[in-house]
């Protein structure tokens, strides 16, 4: 009797823990917090838009190494501490700035005209009295290094390529190696300068700037971009049979003293605080405009991508996620390794901690939305990566054909030194109209498609930073 009545309460006991267990829901899966990140973005965060209009306002354009770069890493430095970051620091690094100064253009034979130019970033000044010279025009790059030596002594030599419009802008990949190798070569073979059309897609009288690369420590010759307008113009001129003289000048300067700085800041993993998934994008920018789509908007995107993470009401993911505003893109040197930017100087103070680092991307294309992803190739094929085009795939997302090998400039040297690499793929159909001119300011970040990245990003790297795949390794097959 006793025995049957112990038997009684136990069951009951048992019955109720059983219905108490019932009426706890079970916690939510990674999946179902990575939809909830994915779909609060969507409806409507503030934070990236807030960040980067501040930003853009209060310091404008934020060439590397200039007051206006070191003023905005400061703000975003406090920013990101009261928004509730951890370990949020900045590292210091020294660079040589480079200053535009006053410059101008114009055809001065067969008949004055003038022109829209805008010196090549870490080109040299012209003599103060300006240069001039017979223009030698060459349809590609590779026609330029068709010149035999001397060639053009005295002469300025003017590449004349058109950039392609494409969806994944690997136009600017194919046009952009005539700025950055146009001015050696045009020097080498005794140019006076060089000129090129602007290294973009648009028709607007404005030049797109941009960088251009040390060949032995230095630039050799004044280097500009023309607008596209003005490149046609001159064409047109040869064309009629004329010999096109032009003249230019530049007052451009090197600053050999300055620094420029990464801010970084952590939302500490719970489980592994020692594995990093790191996002990455630069806080400097060109000096005419604002910076605000490059790369503004992508400062933006990943710190409220990270900060939605950080704010996540059920847990903190397992693994670290980091956010680094990088410093003095613009002006990397991606040929002369060591060269003092912000992706090789964040690369040479956390070298011990780069085997931890499970996987970086950067976000430096606009604001335009995202339609792809590409993965690791480690795990392409992983259930990973199901879950995670289950959860983008309804915002316009879909895998990419090809495992990531790059993520952008910044985290690239990290990546090559084997970190493995993801890329949320921006629409860059309109991004190279804007880019590295004057017209990249506020009033062209569309606060829809920034939300749309801010959701992708937040999705993806909660995922990956709260699971322990390993995306050096390629799983075994199965
Ligand atoms: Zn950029």
């Amino acid at each position: 009797m006793r025995v049957t009545l112990s038997l009684l309460l136990m069951t009951l006991a048992l019955l109720s823990s059983a219905d108490a267990r019932r009426a706890e829901p079970p916690p939510p899966t990674d999946e179902q917090i990575a939809v909830q990140l994915r779909d609060e973005a969507l409806g409507g965060e503030d934070l990236a838009w807030d960040w980067v209009s501040e930003l853009t306002t209060r310091f404008g354009p934020r060439p590397a190494g200039s007051d206006n770069e070191h003023r905005a890493a400061e703000w975003a430095a406090a920013r990101l501490k009261a928004l509730g970051f951890a370990n949020v620091h900045v590292e210091t690094f020294p660079i040589t700035a480079w200053v535009r100064g006053v410059e101008s253009g114009e055809i001065v034979a067969p008949v004055l005209q003038p022109l829209v130019v805008a010196a090549l970033g870490e080109s040299p000044p012209t003599p103060p009295a300006g240069l001039e010279g017979e223009v030698v025009i060459f349809p590609t790059l590779a026609d330029l290094k068709q010149a035999p030596p001397g060639s053009l002594t005295g002469r300025i030599a003017f590449v004349a390529a058109r950039m392609v419009r494409t969806q994944d802008g690997a136009g600017y990949g194919a046009a952009v190696e005539a700025r950055s190798d146009g001015p050696a070569e045009a020097a080498r073979r005794g140019a006076l300068a060089f000129v090129l059309r602007s290294v973009g897609t648009d028709s607007n009288r404005l030049p797109h700037t941009g960088t251009t690369v040390y060949v032995d420590g230095r630039v050799a010759v004044p280097a500009f971009a023309l607008s596209s307008p003005d490149a046609d113009q001159i064409e047109r001129l040869a064309a009629l049979g004329e010999k096109v003289r032009i003249r230019l000048y530049s007052t451009a300067s090197y600053v050999k003293d300055a620094h420029s700085q990464n801010v970084v800041a952590d939302v500490p993993g719970r489980v592994h605080p020692d594995e990093v998934v790191l996002l990455g994008a630069h806080l400097d920018s060109w000096d005419q405009g604002t910076g605000a789509i490059d790369d503004g908007t992508g400062t933006a995107i990943i710190t409220a991508a990270a900060k939605l993470i950080l704010d996540l009401p059920q847990r903190v993911p397992r693994r670290t996620v980091r956010v680094v505003l990088y410093g003095s893109e613009e002006v990397a040197q991606p040929l002369a390794p060591g060269f003092a930017f912000g992706g090789h100087a964040y690369m040479d103070g956390h070298k011990a901690e780069l085997a931890r680092h499970v996987l970086a991307g950067e976000s430096d294309l606009g604001t335009d939305r995202v339609y792809s992803l590409a993965l690791p190739a480690a795990v392409e094929k992983s259930a990973f990566a199901t879950t995670v085009a289950r959860v983008l795939e309804p915002i316009g997302v879909l895998p990419a054909r090809e495992a990531a090998r790059h993520a952008g400039t910044d985290v690239d040297p990290m990546v090559e030194a084997g970190v493995p690499a993801f890329a949320l793929l921006q629409d860059g159909s309109q991004y190279f109209d804007i880019h590295h001119t004057a017209n990249d300011t506020l009033d062209k970040v569309d606060r829809e498609q920034l939300d749309q990245n801010v959701a992708a990003w937040a999705a993806l790297v909660w995922l990956a930073a709260d699971s322990e795949v390993d995306f050096r390794t390629p799983a075994t097959a199965h």
